[in-house]
């Protein structure tokens, strides 16, 4: 193509992003916030893309479509990607100010209040290096953005202000979280006397459960989930236990975690399971997606099953093969740490982009 072309289509570019994104922003432009020091951006929704640019805490980022864990916004120009589980919610735009101010908590267990005074109720506590964003001051008492979003006032003179002209910090890294607010029951398959199948060289799958449960339930927590665990150790738990457990919290989704065996070595792969339509086949859609994403493992796909863990649920309810341990391929990736890293941000992603479709 020669130069002139080449010009013209550039400017082509240029003149079709000047005018359509603001349109497409103002649409569906869900805008969001980094939680996280730094965030890389990538050329396609994989963790294994080519890294094309960073982002910083506090930076905001335009989601033009959401897609199995990844966020997909433009950064210089260009179509990119960053994971969504770093992202939260931006906060209310219209109350914030260029000059923003952070607030840090200087005394532990200081107390959050619906008002500027001690005669207002406690709604909450703080600890020292907590920081917040400061909405406003009243007699020594300043009003702050909690992470869930809500308002609370702090008194100041266990404060100290820092004042930025940009990027506010409003969340604690460690609250990166997606899942606030949800309960999830997290079902280890098998356990004491039923050991479940048994794989090459004699490896129990009811052990590989516990380790991948206790790391997928740290994980859950880590994103703000309430995580229950039908077992936490080695015993015997009823199906029908299993299921009442369930029922009787106010349960937003039950993942039960097994491995697979069959007589044929070479069969090989993640599945996962569902029994109804509708809420609990788009949970494992969504699964499915996320957790075969940065695996190398083969994708068999969502399947309807009758289990009874899953029948009898009054929740969305899927069931995670993770492997087949008969399979020496899988069998040694799910004894890897990254595997294990892998499965526990794939049900994380996978669980966020379920609720906040
Ligand atoms: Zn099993």
């Amino acid at each position: 193509m020669r130069l002139k072309h080449l010009l013209s289509v550039g400017i082509g570019i240029l003149l079709f992003l000047f005018i359509f994104i603001p349109a497409i922003q103002a649409e569906n432009g869900q805008i969001y916030e980094v939680g996280t020091s730094s965030l890389n951006v990538r050329s396609a929704p994989s963790y294994s893309a080519e890294v094309i640019g960073q982002l910083t805490e506090g930076d905001h980022v335009v989601a033009f479509q959401e897609s199995f864990g990844w966020v997909q916004t433009y950064y210089g120009g260009h179509e990119a990607w960053v994971a969504s589980q770093y992202l939260f919610p931006a906060g209310d735009q219209k109350n914030t100010t260029t000059k923003q101010t952070e607030l840090t908590v200087t005394k532990n267990e200081v107390q959050i209040r619906t008002g500027p005074g001690t005669a207002y109720k406690v709604i909450g506590s703080t600890s020292k290096g907590s920081t917040f964003k400061l909405l406003e001051t009243t007699n020594d008492w300043h009003k702050v953005r909690l992470s869930n979003g809500a308002t609370g006032w702090i008194a100041a003179w266990l404060t100290s202000a820092d004042t930025k002209s940009k990027n506010a910090i409003t969340k604690n890294k460690n609250q990166v979280s997606g899942l606030e607010g949800y309960n999830i029951v997290l079902d280890p398959g098998h356990g004491g006397k039923d050991p479940g199948a048994i794989g090459i060289d004699g490896i129990y799958e009811k052990d590989l459960i516990m380790m991948t449960a206790d790391n997928i339930a740290q994980q859950l927590r880590a994103a703000g989930a309430a995580v229950i665990l039908t077992r936490s150790s080695d015993y015997f738990v009823p199906l029908e236990e299993r299921v009442s457990i369930s029922n009787a919290y106010n349960t937003d989704a039950f993942i039960s975690i097994h491995f697979n065996a069959f007589p044929l070595i070479p069969i090989q792969g993640i599945s996962t399971h569902y029994y109804s339509y509708g809420t609990s086949r788009d949970l494992a859609r969504n699964i499915q997606a996320s957790i075969t994403q940065d695996i190398n493992m083969e994708n068999r796909g969502i399947m309807k099953s009758n289990y009874h863990v899953l029948r009898e649920n009054n929740t969305s309810s899927v069931l995670v093969e993770l492997g087949f341990i008969t399979n020496p391929h899988d069998l040694s990736l799910i004894q890897t740490t990254d595997y294990q890293k892998n499965v526990a941000e794939g049900i994380v992603s996978g669980l966020t982009n379920y609720f906040h479709k």
